[in-house]
């Protein structure tokens, strides 16, 4: 299988214009994704891949990720199975900027058991004390202790 090839970004015209893929990874060598799912459309997560993982993703057709706190790889849903599907991946504009639309196998993308990693929501017109989030999903979709057992938790504080 021939390795998948970036292009270089030569012109402004040849990034927003052209039908190169010219991917602009940031100075950690990595570029933001942003995942939503395809039937709903609802924002499931926002990470990040590095150049390997794009191209993983590409050949795969399914997920893979660079994961900031462990410093490696992520082939999303490889332990768990809720693997992503890719059905469609989108570019922005300056290329700087990815987006995921998958079908998720068993409905929940997040690490803490929800269909999507934004399950609370912030308040508007809050003033002078603390902000209360509030539960947008009621229930979990799974139990991440059934899941993953003593795995190590990647939220990092
Ligand atoms: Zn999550």
């Amino acid at each position: 299988m021939n390795e998948i090839k970036f292009e270089q970004r030569k012109t402004i015209e040849q990034v927003e214009e052209s039908t190169e893929l010219a991917p602009k990874f940031d100075q950690d060598g990595l570029i933001p994704v942003v995942t939503t799912d395809f039937n709903s459309g609802e924002v499931l997560m926002q990470g990040y891949m590095n150049e390997e993982a794009f191209k993983k993703t590409i050949s795969f057709g399914e997920a893979v990720y660079y994961s900031r706190s462990r410093k490696t790889l992520w082939h999303k849903g490889k332990t768990s199975g809720l693997v992503q599907k890719i059905k469609e991946i989108r570019i922005d504009d300056d290329q700087d900027s990815v987006w995921l639309r998958v079908d998720v196998h068993g409905g929940a993308s997040c690490h803490v058991g929800y269909r999507s990693c934004f399950y609370r929501s912030v308040p508007l017109g809050e003033s002078g004390s603390s902000v209360v989030l509030r539960f947008e999903e009621k229930e979990k979709v799974f139990d991440p202790k059934k899941v993953y057992g003593d795995a190590p938790n990647p939220t990092k504080l």
